[in-house]
């Protein structure tokens, strides 16, 4: 096994003890794995479909146990997160400071409830959380609460009775752990699932601060700007200890269960505060917590959520765990959305490969009225239990997302996951079937399936990573990028050129335009005839550009160009508003061939701008880039009306496509009124070489449909979609 580098050594090699300007190693040396290899809980597989009933601490006595075992059993749930302890006890605890429920009395209804899901062949796991706790544990152990900037201690937001605990010392390092141990010892579940283990923002306790100076020999950061040397640092720091801090749990949890593990609750995706990496090598399964959508989220949110996780868990199981409540700021606990909601959020994640988890706060139901979308949710997903044990997606497009350029990358007038959200958007109307591609990942047998790899303003690549950008482009694969895309280096240093300038064929002039008012690209019909990139564009002879680009100069000659700038006018007073230059020779997208592979380079925000605008031409002009640069007959294409995200997999003995009916006038501000049924459709998908279909059913639909095969492609009629269809080709 490889030696690990102890984080000192790191630190104290790399920049943050001196200068900022100083390039460090590669952030993945400070979370090399060094952890000794577990085995994996036997059990870890078999559950499709979870529940989780979190109990609030006047429900022992109050809530009915059988009609929550009852529930469990008819929806064929085979996993259950239930209440434990850390904050509030539900279980006759002997630790000291552990809180037992003020109703608990003499019963158990942790145990309780476990013994009932155990009869029912439930896998089981304890619900832990270590974040708020009491007065008494204040006055005792003061240094086990979190202390904000000014040095006072944090009482909690929602519940000021409360106090804030610290994240990183000894409240979760030592009393969390003998807690855990408790929990195992009596009821040895099959593994404990950790809620809000990670502090609660930042902490400036004696030990935070202590720990911090040993580590980096700097103070804690009082900025949040990442190019500060002690923010740096921290950011790096918080995640080793927190991974430190999950391994102890890990280890203590298997002493006692060799056959558990624990399951920590995380975030995903580029803005997440965790090394996703990290977590894929340190986890046999996920929860992916993201519970609904918000605010002007899309409903495929939750299949964007499912693709990153499973970007660095590979086959091991993900679980999409969502709640049944209205998720915005104000956190209404205890409300019911619309079944409409419920059952599009959930289904965009099980069409993109997460099995469901079902969340609900209280044992006392307030409002009963989601407890049949679910029920209906499950029994269907029970009855096409074996299409949805997935194998491998099947797509040929992935995008690239990075957490170190959202960690390290400042650019305050883009938020940056903005050019990542037109992307999505832009597929999903498109109808091409794509997955998500960690850019620590970029090695060969990761993206050995696919042939498109697309870069939305991945600002901060190390050369490394540009090095293997670029041997991928070598083997044939092709590569869409914008923006800033390879500008900065992994810390978010700016370089004076693109690392990737020479896959891109243009150089960096220094200077960035923006924001832009009324600009425009010219499309040159004339001088690039039947381009296709200009396709469904035959008859503009311009269209809006974006907000900001960059100055950039080609490094070699290019064909005609199909798209130039035309530079901002006027756009008052009225009378002013007219080009003062009408054609430029500035070309504003770069295409390139290596051999087989393709690069298409895009020297302004296209990406970002769309996910502002939405103007359809500019998702026409995505849409190009990514068929010109893919240049090969889709794996699957779907035609009819509406909008459907479809993805496409194989299994054992089968392959499916599902088509997930977004088609509705909620789609863009949830929640959903009702469902929309759309159709007809033609679904034309590749089946494997040398494979025929031996039978075909439509799993929504419950019946066979019309179905025809010409070489290597099946065409299948699907008539109508209500909400999720899944066609499911034995093989
Ligand atoms: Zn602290």
């Amino acid at each position: 096994m490889k030696q690990p580098i102890s984080r000192r050594t790191f630190l104290k090699a790399t920049a943050f003890a001196g200068a900022v300007a100083s390039v460090g190693p590669f952030p993945s040396l400070a979370f090399e794995a060094d952890r000794p290899l577990q085995t994996r809980p036997s059990w870890i597989d078999r559950p499709m479909r979870w529940a989780q009933l979190t109990l609030v601490e006047d429900d022992p006595g109050k809530f009915d146990l059988q009609f929550w075992l009852d529930y469990f059993k008819h929806t064929h749930s085979d996993a259950v997160c239930l209440s434990a302890g850390g904050c509030v006890a539900f279980y006759p605890t002997k630790i000291p400071f552990h809180h037992r429920s003020a109703w608990l009395g003499d019963s158990d209804p942790f145990g309780d409830l476990v013994k009932g899901c155990r009869q029912l062949n439930m896998v089981v796991v304890a619900r832990t959380d270590p974040h708020a706790t009491y007065d008494d544990v204040q006055a005792a152990h003061p240094d086990w609460i979190a202390v904000d900037a000014s040095g006072t201690k944090r009482r909690h937001w929602a519940s000021p009775e409360m106090w804030v605990t610290c994240g990183l010392g000894p409240y979760n390092f030592e009393f969390m752990t003998e807690v855990k141990k408790e929990i195992m010892s009596r009821y040895l579940v099959d593994a404990i699932f950790i809620n809000r283990w990670d502090g609660s923002g930042m902490c400036y306790c004696e030990h935070c601060r202590k720990k911090f100076k040993d580590a980096s020999g700097l103070d804690l950061p009082r900025t949040s700007n990442p190019q500060d040397p002690s923010r740096r640092a921290y950011i790096l720091w918080r995640q080793q200890r927190l991974f430190d801090l999950w391994q102890l749990w890990d280890n203590e949890a298997r002493k006692i269960n060799p056959d558990s593990c624990v399951i920590p609750n995380t975030g995903g995706g580029a803005t997440s505060s965790l090394d996703m990496k990290r977590i894929g090598e340190m986890s046999e399964m996920l929860v992916a917590d993201r519970q609904a959508r918000r605010g002007l989220a899309a409903p495929w949110m939750n299949g964007k959520s499912a693709k990153e996780f499973r970007a660095t868990m590979g086959r091991k199981p993900v679980i999409g765990l969502f709640s049944v409540g209205v998720e915005e700021p104000e956190r209404w606990k205890d409300s019911v959305q619309s079944d409409a909601e419920i059952r599009v959020w959930v289904a965009e994640g099980i069409a993109n490969g997460m099995r469901p988890w079902f969340s609900k706060f209280s044992g006392v139901l307030h409002d009963e009225r989601w407890l049949k979308a679910v029920d209906e949710i499950y029994q269907w997903h029970y009855s096409a239990d074996k299409y949805l044990r997935n194998v491998a997606p099947l797509a040929r497009v992935a995008m690239v997302y990075s957490q170190q350029t959202g960690w390290f990358y400042v650019n305050e007038r883009m938020p940056l996951e903005d050019h990542a959200l037109g992307w999505y958007q832009a597929l999903i109307e498109a109808r091409i079937p794509f997955e998500m591609v960690h850019d620590r990942l970029l090695d060969a047998e990761h993206l050995a399936q696919f042939k498109t790899l697309i870069l939305p303003n991945i600002a901060a690549l190390s050369y490394q990573q540009c090095d293997r950008l670029r041997a991928f482009v070598k083997r044939g694969g092709s590569i869409v990028a914008t923006y800033e895309t390879s500008l900065y280096d992994e810390w978010g240093m700016k370089r004076t050129d693109f690392g990737l300038g020479d896959l891109f064929g243009c150089s960096f002039k220094g200077k960035v335009e923006g924001p832009m008012q009324n600009s425009y690209l010219r499309l040159e019909h004339e001088a690039a005839p039947g381009h296709p990139m200009l396709k469904g564009l035959e008859d503009a002879p311009r269209i809006i550009n974006g907000v900001w680009r960059l100055e950039v100069e080609p490094r070699e000659q290019f064909a005609n160009t199909p798209l130039t700038l035309i530079p901002s006018y006027p756009d008052l007073p009225m009378e002013k508003v007219y080009p003062r230059v009408v054609k430029t020779d500035k070309s504003q997208l770069f295409l390139r061939e290596y051999g087989a592979g393709r690069v298409v380079y895009f020297p302004w925000d296209i990406d970002r701008t769309f996910w502002e605008v939405l103007s359809v031409d500019h998702l026409k002009l995505l849409r190009n880039a990514v068929e010109w640069a893919t240049n090969e007959e889709p794996a699957v294409t779907v035609t009819g009306p509406g909008v459907l995200d479809v993805t496409v997999w194989r299994q054992k003995d089968s392959m499916t496509v599902h088509l997930v009916n977004l088609t509705n006038p909620m789609m863009m501000k949830g929640p959903l009124r009702e469902l929309i049924s759309i159709g007809p459709q033609t679904v034309r998908v590749r089946l494997p070489e040398g494979r025929q279909p031996r039978k075909v059913r439509l799993l929504a639909a419950g019946e066979a449909p019309l179905t025809e095969v010409s070489r290597q492609y099946l065409s299948v009629k699907v008539a109508s979609i209500l909400d999720h269809e899944v066609v499911a080709i034995d093989l």
